[in-house]
């Protein structure tokens, strides 16, 4: 397929915001492209070259783009600075210099799909000392081919800024019109996407065998199962109303969830983004087959800190320890874990996904024989009131969080947040105490102690259905000494230019980070707000909702994808929720 054809569908998205026209556009696409080529295509409209999991990220820097441009076109660098600077972002830059060149020079070699996906995929995996050059000599030679539209999207792919703002379930309703005639087969697609997390590969099994091939999509070990998660309830009797008079009560614990795939000697872990995390975690791989009956399985698991001991859990904050490249091996031995199964997935060849729960434990429990390191999450049955709240006193008492609560009867629900499962954490009682994850979009430079470092950041939550991350408060308390040394580190490569246009921020932040890293943040109250832009019109018009006495609890959430963090409805729900406290106050 020419590339020209992709970049004219790509402009003709970027034109629209309306999801019934993105699906047309997607179906006429989808209609030009053949089976073999669907799932790169696929890829590509959402910015990637294969699903997330595979870890293959572009990671070209804005510099190194202006240089290939520069290269390509022969206009200085400066030049093309100064065009970037003046609007859009750097495809659009580049497109227009390329429009001034090619007044001059003519297009070579008509750029196909399939090359410019393999160039890319070069780049992707280009490492070493070398891979700079290697990297602008595959941009440059692009370009020097490319139309200046060709040119503006090949840029924003690999700067990781092509937003089409299509969801992947707009891709899902179009792949369902285009090769089994109508939308109602969605949920097919759905269902595979949930077990597979590769968008790719669902479309290509549905270009290829149509509606039957889909229904028989299979889960398969190394390919991760999108995780199931669970509502927040406020107490005990919440709980009941949602889930009825007998359920299981398991302690939350609060360490990391990790997937676990593994088939014979080889093992795969996942986070719950679904970030493959096996190197963090080498003690898991090492130690799976002495605890684990099965030749081929997926588990779900917490991996959780401890102390070696007392083997009491530890907090959150100590896995941080692990996250680090070089001397994963010393970590290991000084931040010992204990791994604690809660959820079988899939055992020698079947899935258990449609197994009930309470089938599910009894199936984990004659897999997993416990030890030292491998354990089962400590689990009774409940049911009332009183029974609840004393299994989640003892499990706070040794160092959880609280307690999850889980339907008896229920399925694994594979992506998807309901009431099956439930959390019922200790700071959720009282009424303003809930926790937030949010992502930090800027910062302000800090004064006296903090000079040098960042002394307040900006944060947002994230808006699913615009894709965009709405400013929710600045917050500037919480964080110690190590905390802030630590979040300049993790933030310096974080930094950029210009705002993200995925930014929704009318503050101005000293500087402006890509939306990646998410935080936990904990409020006094949620208030309307004029400036901030979470929730905007959703309660009053031209107003937003901002967090009042924000404060950093301590935890770097890096197991959370930005778009894993709070979303605007939650806040909304937490804001209604809270207002209805007040007034159930009032009227005793
Ligand atoms: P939180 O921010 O509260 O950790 P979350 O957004 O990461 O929540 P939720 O579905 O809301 O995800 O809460 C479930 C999380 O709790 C899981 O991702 C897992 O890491 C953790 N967890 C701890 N103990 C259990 C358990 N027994 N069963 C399931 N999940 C557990």
């Amino acid at each position: 397929m020419e590339f020209a054809v992709l970049a004219e569908s790509f402009k003709r998205m970027e034109d629209t915001t309306k999801r019934l026209e993105l699906t047309q556009l997607l179906v006429e696409l989808f209609k030009k492209t053949s089976p073999e080529l669907i799932s790169k295509i696929v890829y590509l409209i959402q910015g990637k070259l294969r699903p997330d999991f595979e870890g293959i990220e572009l990671g070209v820097a804005e510099k190194l783009a202006i240089k290939a441009i520069s290269k390509s076109s022969g206009i200085p660098i400066i030049k093309i600075e100064d065009e970037y600077r003046k609007g859009g972002d750097l495809g659009h830059a580049a497109s227009k210099i390329l429009e001034q060149k090619s007044q001059t020079t003519f297009v070579i070699e008509d750029i196909t799909v399939e090359r410019v996906y393999e160039t890319l995929y070069k780049i992707a995996k280009l490492e070493g000392t070398r891979s700079q050059d290697m990297k602008m000599k595959y941009i440059s030679s692009l370009l020097n081919d490319a139309s200046p539209l060709e040119a503006r999207f090949i840029l924003k792919i690999l700067l990781g800024i092509l937003r089409l703002g299509i969801a992947e379930n707009t891709v899902m309703d179009a792949l369902a019109i285009s090769y089994t005639g109508t939308k109602e087969n969605r949920e097919s697609l759905e269902r595979a996407y949930n077990v597979s997390s590769d968008l790719g590969k669902v479309a290509e099994v549905t270009a290829m065998m149509g509606l039957r091939g889909i229904e028989t999509f299979q889960v398969t070990v190394f390919n991760p199962i999108r995780p199931m998660l669970a509502d927040r309830v406020k107490s005990e009797k919440e709980a009941i109303i949602k889930i009825g008079n007998k359920f299981a009560a398991e302690y939350k614990l609060d360490g990391e969830r990790v997937q676990i795939h593994s088939k014979k000697d080889k093992v795969i872990l996942f986070s719950r983004s679904l970030e493959n995390i096996t190197s963090y975690y080498p003690d898991i791989v090492d130690n799976l087959s002495k605890a684990i009956k099965a030749d081929e399985i997926i588990l779900e698991a917490e991996a959780v800190a401890i102390n070696e001991d007392s083997g009491d859990f530890l907090p959150f904050q100590e896995l941080m320890h692990r996250r680090r490249k070089h001397k994963i091996e010393k970590a290991v031995s000084q931040y010992p874990i204990t791994v604690n199964f809660f959820d079988v997935l899939f055992v020698d060849g079947k899935s258990c996904l449609d197994l009930e729960y309470s089938e599910r434990r009894k199936l984990l429990e004659t897999i997993v024989s416990e030890n030292e390191f491998a354990k089962l999450v400590p689990m009774t049955i409940v049911q009332n009131e009183n029974e609840i709240e004393d299994f989640l006193e003892n499990s706070i008492n040794s160092g959880c969080e609280g307690l999850m609560l889980k339907m008896l009867d229920a399925p694994y629900q594979a992506g998807a947040r309901g009431s099956y499962w439930l959390k019922l954490k200790r700071e959720y009682r009282n009424e303003l105490g809930d926790s937030l994850d949010l992502v930090v979009i800027g910062a302000f430079f800090g004064r006296g102690r903090r000079t040098g470092r960042y002394g307040t950041l900006l944060l947002a939550a994230y808006d699913d259905e615009t894709d965009t991350f709405p400013s929710l408060c600045k917050v500037g308390t919480g964080f110690t000494d190590e905390d802030l040394d630590q979040l300049y580190q993790l933030l310096s490569d974080k930094v950029t230019l210009k705002k993200n246009p995925r930014i929704n921020s009318q503050m101005e932040a000293d500087v402006w980070f890509e939306p990646e890293l998410v935080i936990e943040i904990v409020a006094s109250e949620i208030t309307l707000s004029p400036i901030h832009k979470t929730a905007m019109n959703a309660i009053r018009k031209n107003t937003g909702l901002a967090l009042r006495f924000p404060k950093f609890t301590g935890k770097i959430r890096m197991e959370k994808a930005p778009e894993d963090s709070s979303t605007s409805e939650e806040v909304i729900a937490l804001y209604k929720g809270q207002k209805k406290v007040i007034q159930d106050t009032k009227q005793i």
